[in-house]
């Protein structure tokens, strides 16, 4: 029988919703046993629920999302069956998940000066100890009563560009594609219609070493799936999918909506074999 699998989800350990458990049983109702908790800069979704994967017959595929930067964009890069205790890509992660701290702050003391009063506690509690987004502080946003969604938040306040916006610190894609691959694993391109020019882009990315793009996707019509996976076959290089769940915070991108077959994932399939 094949398998499915659902490679892009999030948890509380960064900024969805779901509890790492919640998202293994709401896979295993939809049929999907192959699944990869990709939270942003953290792997402690892979460590709290590997043990109880095993034991339901789901394999969890240690991963995470990377926030790079590629000439001034933000790509969102997905490493996949990599050693999952590989002290320097720990070391990176926590790197990462102590700027983003930062940063939330400095975004909430931006958005007090603004004349919206949220507290750095609140923030912090959202995030809960893992990584720290901006969806937390759109939370708090909410909570207060100043916008009436997650999505407004961003429209408004703290979307790329808006008033209380300041960017992170990201990833050279090269710095991305040596700390994986020297760690076993691969790398896929999420979400690849989230991007301006992604026809040029989505190349480059593959001919710099990246190999795979996330074809599979709620935000990837069909047009784009084509242009994308004819990309990806001309240069060798595999697909991936997933729904990129966040529980509560986002609407479209559900789990159950995305089931790859596992006949597509072979090279990751075959690292998990040899981890
Ligand atoms: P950050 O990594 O802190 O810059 O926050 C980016 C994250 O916010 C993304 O990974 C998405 O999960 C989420 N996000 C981005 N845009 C929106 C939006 N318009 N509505 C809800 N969530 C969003
Ligand atoms: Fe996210
Ligand atoms: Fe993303
Ligand atoms: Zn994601």
């Amino acid at each position: 029988m094949t398998r499915y699998a659902d490679l892009h989800t999030h948890t509380y350990h960064s900024d969805g919703t779901r509890a790492p458990r919640e998202v293994i049983d709401l896979a295993r109702a939809h049929g999907i046993t192959i699944v990869a908790i990709s939270d942003h800069d953290n792997l402690a979704a892979f460590f709290e629920i590997k043990t109880y994967a095993d034991s339901v017959g789901v394999l969890l595929i240690p991963a995470a999302e990377l926030s790079c930067a590629v000439d001034g964009v933000d790509v969102h890069v997905l490493a996949y069956a990599f050693d999952a205790f590989d002290e320097r890509v720990a070391a990176r992660l926590a790197a990462f998940r102590e700027t983003r701290h930062t940063r939330g702050y400095r975004m909430v003391d931006r958005l007090h000066v603004l004349g919206y009063d949220i507290s750095r506690d609140r923030v912090d509690q959202l995030a809960a100890g893992g990584a720290m987004g901006r969806p937390h502080i759109a939370r708090a946003l909410v909570e207060k009563g100043y916008v009436r969604s997650v999505a407004e938040a961003f429209d408004l306040l703290i979307g790329t560009g808006k008033p209380a916006f300041i960017d992170k610190e990201r990833f050279r894609i090269d710095d991305a594609v040596s700390l994986i691959h020297a760690a076993g694993g691969v790398l896929s391109i999420a979400h690849p219609a989230h991007y301006p020019d992604a026809e040029t882009l989505v190349p480059t990315l593959l001919d710099a070493g990246i190999d795979a793009v996330e074809v599979f996707h709620p935000d990837v019509n069909d047009a784009a799936r084509e242009t994308f996976t004819n990309v990806a076959r001309f240069r060798n290089k595999f697909l991936t999918g997933g729904s990129d769940d966040h529980g509560t915070v986002k609407a479209k991108e559900t789990l159950g909506t995305v089931r790859v077959p596992e006949a597509l994932i072979g090279p990751i399939l075959e690292r998990m074999a040899s981890l």
